[in-house]
């Protein structure tokens, strides 16, 4: 029996470092700390077994090998006029660098799960910049927690534990009785169950309730009306002090404010209320990232292309044009001929005429589990889970760079060696 401490999980943008991992005869046999979700993930539930592939959409999987299945892959890439490759979020920074390659090779558009998620704050950071911290900086300083369209105690168990809430750190001994917590939602969520202080806004009204606190901490109380977004001048007046008499602010935010109307306005208009706040208290802002290293791909993408996400390489060079070349783009437009899904869920978190269309076209699936993406993928490659099975490089949602350890002798190919082959004889078929 052996007992690896210290261990990472490879499920959300926490990126928690604190497991203890039991292993017996080169299974995971207990898993300590770990919240439900990422104990799930480390014990390898739902994995795939063996390659599998099918004629047809309609038709049964068959087990083939994996040079069979690395085979279909590559013709179907390199048959393909406008190939995407798409996911990436839950796998190490080094298979992006190997998807990177191919996606050049192939001409191809390599996009990943921000597309979905946190897309438009990469947008709004390009304008603005991001005046963010450790969450490190948050355990061991903050005094005031907001939570804005984000619900941790589903989405990242162990946030408010380790990082926010709870925890308690160097000027920060006495934990939650030293915090003040705020959550915004349109919807009372647990986590708001919890909060100090619950903003209830209506759906789509983030930008306009931003816009009337950054009034009121100017000093226009007199423009902003008496209910902005379903939200009384009171409470607003409320929420300015709370985030101006703090000493450190953390404002954590989701999809809530990501993806409801006005989206990367929203997340400009935040930092720019978190800069503002600065001239009177220190305030950061972090997005809640979801895949463990959905910041990782953001960060090799934008060292190896000049772009975070949605490039195409299909003028030979990087271009970059969120809109136009991100995932959903080409889907909904029905531009894009075949598909490969990596380390990402298309079939479980596109809308409904995407995966239609992802229905309708050769699709290969690159993944330790099965998932709605299996039900539309023509060739699926199971792969050693990243974290687990294989070391690597991952960035928690703070941007902090972690190395993830092998825990457990693989029991599938890595996606790495995957891509390489698949490269590899991309090349062969190209005659290069
Ligand atoms: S909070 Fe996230 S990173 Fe931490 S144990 Fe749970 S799933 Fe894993």
């Amino acid at each position: 029996m052996t007992v690896i401490t210290d261990a990472l999980c490879p499920f959300c943008g926490c990126l928690c470092d604190d497991l203890t991992i039991v292993v017996e005869d080169n299974k995971i046999t207990d898993v300590k700390q770990a919240c439900k979700l990422g104990a799930s993930k480390i014990m390898g539930h739902h994995r795939i077994k063996a390659p599998m592939m099918r004629k047809d959409k309609n038709s049964e999987f068959k087990e083939v090998s994996y040079e069979e299945a690395i085979n279909e892959a590559a013709n179907i890439l390199s048959n393909s006029k406008r190939p995407l490759l798409y996911g990436w979020a839950s796998a190490v920074c080094e298979v992006h660098k190997k998807g990177i390659l191919l996606a050049e090779e192939l001409g191809a558009i390599i996009d990943n799960t921000a597309t979905v998620c946190h897309g438009p704050s990469t947008l709004a950071v390009h304008e603005k910049g991001l005046p963010s911290a450790t969450l490190g900086q948050v355990k061991n300083r903050a005094d005031v927690i907001v939570f804005w369209g984000s619900n941790p105690v589903h989405a990242h168990p162990r946030h408010m534990g380790r990082y926010s809430v709870f925890a308690k750190g160097l000027f920060s001994e006495k934990g939650r009785k030293g915090r003040k917590v705020v959550v915004v939602d349109v919807r009372k969520t647990d986590t708001a169950n919890m909060a100090d202080q619950f903003v209830q806004l209506e759906q789509g009204s983030d930008y306009l309730v931003i816009s009337a606190l950054r009034a009121i901490l100017s000093g226009h109380a007199d423009v902003v009306p008496e209910s902005v977004g379903g939200v009384s001048k009171e409470q607003l007046s409320k929420l300015v002090d709370t985030l101006k008499t703090g000493k450190f602010v953390g404002i954590f935010f989701g999809m809530g404010l990501t993806q409801s109307k006005s989206r990367y306005k929203n997340i400009d208009n935040a930092i720019s209320l978190v800069t503002e706040l600065n001239a009177f208290t220190k305030c950061v802002i972090t997005p809640m990232r979801g895949h463990y290293n959905v910041t990782g791909f953001g960060n090799v993408c934008a060292w190896e292309t000049g772009f975070a996400t949605a490039v195409d390489f299909a003028r030979g060079a990087p271009y970059y044009n969120p809109g136009e070349t991100a995932a959903n783009d080409v889907l909904l437009r029905k531009e894009t001929d075949a598909a490969m899904i990596i380390a990402g869920d298309a079939g479980a978190h596109f809308p409904a005429d995407s995966v239609r269309h992802l229905a309708k076209i050769p699709v290969v699936q690159i993944d330790p589990y099965w998932n709605p993406t299996t039900e539309v993928a023509n060739v699926v490659i199971p792969v050693a889970i990243c974290g687990v099975e294989v070391e690597g490089t991952a960035y928690r949602m703070d941007g902090v760079s972690l190395r993830m350890r092998k825990m457990v002798e693989p029991t599938h190919l890595p996606d790495t060696e995957v891509l390489e082959k698949i490269t590899e004889r991309v090349k062969a078929l190209r005659g290069e």
